[in-house]
Formats: C-alpha cells, structure tokens, sequence
C-alpha cells in the first residue's frame, strides 16, 4: 500500500496539529510550503574516464528566519520531495529548540559506497559551486551541515570551494557547519545528534507517570534497546546509552542484524564489524538476515537513525517496542504513527529528538562570526574566581578541621569551561527545556508527543511571521 510521499506524510502530521492552533488557513498554508526547490544536474568523469550525470538538490522550507539550516545528504533515495520534506522537518525542529534558522535540506542521489574519495570531491566542489551560483550558499543565506553518506570531510570541501569564490570571505567559515575543529568547527558536533537524542530519552524515561503507563520503570537504566543504523547518530546515540546502563538487544545494519536478549557491547560489534565487514556472524547474537525483521523483536526502546519510512503500514502491527526514539527523520509513516498512538506506544518525535545536531551547528555558527573560541574570554576569570571561593571555602576548612574528602574538592573546581564543557551544556540544557516545553504542550491538548511539538513549531513560526510584520 502506497502511503502517500515523504513530504505528503509530513503535511499529514502538520495538519493533524494544526487544529489545536488558532491560526488562519492561510498562514498555516504559507508556514507548511516549501518556499523553493532548486535541482541542478552536472557531468562528473569519473575515475575510469567515463561520464556520468549527477542530480542534486537543495530545498529552502522556510525563510521566516534567515539563513535557512540544514544537512546534505549522499544517499541513492535522494529526490526532490525527500529534500523538501527534510526541510520541512528543519524547520519544525529549528522552531521547536529555539534556533533562529528556517529549514533547508539538500542531497545528492548518488550511492557513495559506489564512488572513490576523489569523485566525492569532485562531486562535493562542484555542488557547491552550483549552489554559490544560484546564492543557495552563504552565512546569511543558506548554510548546510552533515547528514546521511555525509560527514566532516565534505563539509571541508565545501568551505574550502566557497572560501575560494565569495566575494566577501570575513565570515565565509560560517557558510557550512559540521567542520573539523582545525577549520573553524566546534567540539562535540560530530556527537552532537546523538548525544542530544539520548537527552531525549533520558527525559522521557525520567517521567515516572508516562513510564508506569507503559507498564516500564523511570531512568535509562536496564532498558532495552534495538538500533538500527550504526553510523553518526545510531553510534553515538548507543553509546551515550549504553554508559548510562541501557542494554543494547538488537542492532541492524544495511547487511543483517544481530540480537542477543542478554546485551550486545557496541564497541565489541564495532571491532567485530571493522574485521569481517559486517556485524553478522558476531559471537553469542542470532543473525537476522532480512534486515528490517531487527524492528519487530523485543526491546524496551526501539531507535531507528537510518533512513525515512521504516515502520509502515505493513510493519507497525508487529512492533513489540513500548518507546520508539526517532533518531533519524520521519521513520515512522504517518498513518503508522496513528496506529502506535493508539496502541499506546510512546513515540518521542524526530523533529524535537534529533534536534541535537542543529543546535550545536548553531553554536558553531555563532563561533564562526564572532572570530572567537567560546569561553576564550571567560575561562581564566571563571577559574580566578573559582580559586578565589575556593580559598575562602579551604580557610574555612582549615579552621573547622574539614575532612580529607572535602579538602578534594579543588582539583574539580579550580579550572573554568572549556569550550567542549560550554557546548555541551549548551546541547544539554535546551534539549531538556524542549522536552519539557513538547511535552507540556502535549499533555495540554490532550494529545501525543508529536503533535504537541508541532503545535509549539507552528506557533514560534506564526510569530516569527508577524515579526516579519507580512501577515496583519
Ligand atoms: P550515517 O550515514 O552516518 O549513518 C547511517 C547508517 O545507517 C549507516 O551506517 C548505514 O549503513 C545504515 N543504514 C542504511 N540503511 C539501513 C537499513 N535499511 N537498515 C539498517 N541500517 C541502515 O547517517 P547519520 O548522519 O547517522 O544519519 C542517520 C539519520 O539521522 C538520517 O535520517 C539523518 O537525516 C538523521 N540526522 C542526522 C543528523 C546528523 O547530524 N548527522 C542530524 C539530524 C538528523
């Protein structure tokens, strides 16, 4: 059964929520658009000489906010309507964490396992020269970021193409985010999306009342977890689990899956997977040949950060999960997503869970047009004033003949934030506050978790519309 496009699935769950806002027909119309699409083809040569036509995409959602934010991706799904409704998705999700960015999404529809490292490049630079070309690049315009088959690499070869042709390279190393440290990127974005989504879930399991009604007890500790996807996201965000005490069942890759009922430790599947090229086969797991059959097997959370459209309508009825934590966007369909609300299940959204990722870009974003480390300013006074507390609170100790633990307290005080310290507790705290803020929504309403994050989407952008003074 045809579900109707990515992007149609998107405005399904938009106007699912729209009801519960009071805004008029045609705001909410201009706010769920996609202001602009451009598709570009160009001839790569490839290594062996031959040519080949690629097709590319950029897709700017919103520009309720400008610049417009969002990844590139490499995978061969790539179309004008996945972009368009990833962008949509950017937008919500910039809304819903409080960025001040409209969406954007672009891809390129290519397979990059297919390619070797210089037609990737090849392929990055000439993408970006397009883009320039067409002003769908620049710090103030649009600015993209990694996504799925992407990473720090092209995001240096799209710095290093626009650097070279922008007429005004001031701030030119905030016309991508996603960098390597060496080149104007900031601590912790590589882990970003993934550290964020287990903040998520953290928040989600902390609430005592939504647990008992899933019949699970509060915290991260000792849940269940199946994984699908172990690049960026998958990785990090198991990680970030899996130190917090959560047990990783299932696993799945795009060659098998492998499930163990007594845990699965990721950094052993890593290793496993490094020497044989798969995660099958690894010591103790069942092998599960057909990949998406992972899904359906017991855990407590289920998190998909693949790709779009994996629990369907032909699918949903078999999911054994009580918590679904969408790491990658929009891979619950939307007529799966009314079913799982039905059945109880709680599905914490892509578009507030994944919000990780743009978050610390933006702080990226920040660092690059303010030409200066954050904290560089701030962390000798912090630690001067930490020392000077500190000496008040030994004197004190002094005289009170303080235990030998107290007096430990220095090393752990005497030294301000770094920036990997600023970031993070930047990530941390607005991933909490979002939740909340969702959740609070939701409960209002009466309704789900996702519908209440698009309430709180659409009501920002409607705001940041009459900020623009276009609608009365
Ligand atoms: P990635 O390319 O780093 O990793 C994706 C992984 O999924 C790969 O290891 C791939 O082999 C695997 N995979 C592909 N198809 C599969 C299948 N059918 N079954 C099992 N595994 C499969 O990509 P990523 O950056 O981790 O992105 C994953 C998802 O998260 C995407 O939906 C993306 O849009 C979303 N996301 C990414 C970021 C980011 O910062 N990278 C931010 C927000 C959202």
């Amino acid at each position: 059964m045809h579900e109707g496009s990515f992007f149609a699935q998107v405005n399904m769950m938009f106007d699912r929520a729209a009801v519960y806002t009071q805004h008029s027909p045609g705001l909410l119309s201009q706010i769920k658009n996609c202001n602009c699409v451009y598709h570009v083809s160009f001839p790569l040569v490839r290594d062996n000489g031959e040519i080949e036509v690629i097709s590319a995409y950029r897709a700017e959602h919103s520009h309720h906010m400008q610049p417009t934010k969002g990844g590139i991706r490499y995978a061969p799904t790539v179309t004008a309507d996945e972009v368009m409704a990833l962008a949509a998705l950017m937008t919500y999700k910039c809304a819903i964490v409080d960025v001040p960015f409209g969406g954007a999404k672009g891809g390129i529809t290519i397979d990059r396992r297919k390619y070797s490292e210089r037609e990737l490049e090849r392929v990055t630079r000439r993408f970006t020269f397009e883009l320039a070309k067409k002003n769908f690049i620049g710090p103030g315009v649009d600015v993209p970021a990694p996504d799925y088959g992407t990473s720090a690499k092209e995001m240096t070869w799209i710095l290093d193409t626009y650097t070279t042709i922008t007429a005004d390279p001031l701030d030119a190393l905030a016309c991508v985010t996603g960098k390597p440290v060496g080149q104007g990127g900031v601590r912790g974005r590589v882990e970003a999306t993934g550290q964020g989504t287990f903040y998520g879930i953290r928040e989600a399991c902390a609430i005592v009342e939504d647990m008992q009604a899933l019949g699970l007890d509060e915290g991260v500790e000792g849940k269940r977890v199946i994984v699908q996807g172990l690049g960026n996201v998958g990785y990090h965000a198991a990680l970030y689990l899996e130190e917090a005490g959560a047990l990783l069942v299932g696993m799945a890759e795009y060659e098998g899956g492998i499930y163990n009922p007594d845990g699965l430790r990721l950094q052993d599947v890593m290793e496993h997977r490094c020497e044989t090229g798969s995660i099958l086969n690894f010591p103790g797991a069942t092998n599960i040949e057909d990949s998406a059959y992972t899904l359906e097997l017991e855990c407590d959370i289920l998190l998909p950060a693949a790709l779009e459209g994996q629990i369907r309508i032909d699918n949903v009825h078999r999911i054994q999960a009580k918590i679904i934590a969408e790491a990658a966007n929009g891979p619950v369909t939307a007529s799966a997503d009314q079913i799982l609300n039905e059945k109880g299940i709680l599905v914490i959204p892509d578009m507030y869970l994944n919000a990780g990722g743009v978050t610390v870009s933006y702080f990226e974003w920040l660092r690059n047009l303010s030409h200066v480390r954050h904290g560089r300013m701030s962390r000798r006074f912090e630690a001067h004033n930490a020392q000077r507390i500190l000496q008040v609170v030994q004197n004190l100790l002094e005289g009170q003949q303080g235990t030998p633990e107290q007096r430990m307290i220095k090393p752990d005080l005497e030294f301000g934030a770094s920036e990997a310290d600023l970031v993070q507790s930047g990530l941390e705290d607005t991933m909490v506050s979002a939740y909340h803020e969702i959740h609070k929504t939701a409960r209002f309403h009466a309704t789900d978790l996702r519908t209440g994050a698009f309430v709180s989407a659409i009501d920002k952008i409607a705001q940041g519309y009459e900020r623009l003074g276009i609608f009365p």
